[in-house]
């Protein structure tokens, strides 16, 4: 299954995606929904983000290859980002003025499917709809210098997400990769990350209720790579797609 959330003749839609063809869904893939005979060119439509999400719980340092000389964590290290930074597919992610570095962060994202707490881990996967592509945008010297991450990770258009919600992937070992400019500079499988997505869910639900379309992002491995003015970035995990966007300087 394949989830597109999209813009067509000025309204918004879910769709499911078929080769080269969205067929829309009569309600949103988290509630029941019928898929309807009322079908459009993929190339006819803009993609949106692939849904709306109520919170965005972010985890940081969960690939080793990303600590550096930093000591692992013991629990997983859960942020907020803010849902208005959420863009789509081919929306500008817009660089702040005065960042001194802006990177891009590959991270393969959890969709929720339904309202959930204390899920055991045995139980986790069952509350899932499916994966999609995120870009973790963070403004370094921010998320250095500031006691709080409000700007570094959730400034406009700092969460990008899409192509799609996809659910028929192995998402303990897909590969998740960025390129800018076409130049790769992030390539690892989700098979090293340190706590795995049932961890991650169970964990994070312990604390809080989780509620159809959160999304969980789910670290970055390796040394992300800076975003200047006038790139393009690309976020590729197997089996879901490429989510590309370009940066302009606010
Ligand atoms: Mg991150």
């Amino acid at each position: 299954m394949k989830i597109a959330r999209y813009l067509a003749h000025g309204q918004i839609s879910y769709g499911l995606v078929d080769g080269d063809s969205v067929k829309e869904l009569s309600a949103s893939p988290f509630e029941d929904y019928t898929v309807t005979d009322h079908t459009h060119k993929l190339s006819e439509v803009k993609l949106l983000a692939p849904c709306i999400p109520p919170k965005i719980l972010a985890i940081g340092l969960n690939y080793s290859s990303h600590l550096h000389d930093r000591p692992g964590p013991t629990e997983p290290m859960v942020f907020f980002k803010t849902t208005i930074s959420v863009i789509g597919p081919d929306d500008t992610i817009i660089r702040p003025k005065d960042t001194t570095r802006l990177d891009a962060e590959c991270e393969l994202v959890v969709i929720i499917k339904d309202k959930c707490r204390n899920v055991s881990k045995e139980d986790a996967m069952s509350h899932v709809l499916g994966y999609t592509c995120g870009n973790d945008v963070s403004a370094r010297d921010w998320q250095r210098e500031d006691r709080n991450w409000w700007r570094a990770k959730s400034s406009d258009t700092f969460s990008p997400a899409g192509p799609y919600i996809v659910d028929d992937i192995d998402p303990s070992n897909v590969r998740v990769m960025t390129r800018i400019n076409g130049n790769e500079v992030q390539n690892e499988s989700t098979s090293y990350l340190i706590f795995d997505i049932p961890t991650l869910i169970s964990y994070c639900s312990k604390f809080m209720t989780l509620e159809p379309g959160d999304m969980i992002y789910t670290g970055t491995p390796g040394e992300p790579g800076e975003m200047k003015d006038g790139d393009v970035c690309e976020v590729e995990i197997e089996g879901i797609g490429i989510l590309r966007n370009p940066i302009k300087v606010e």
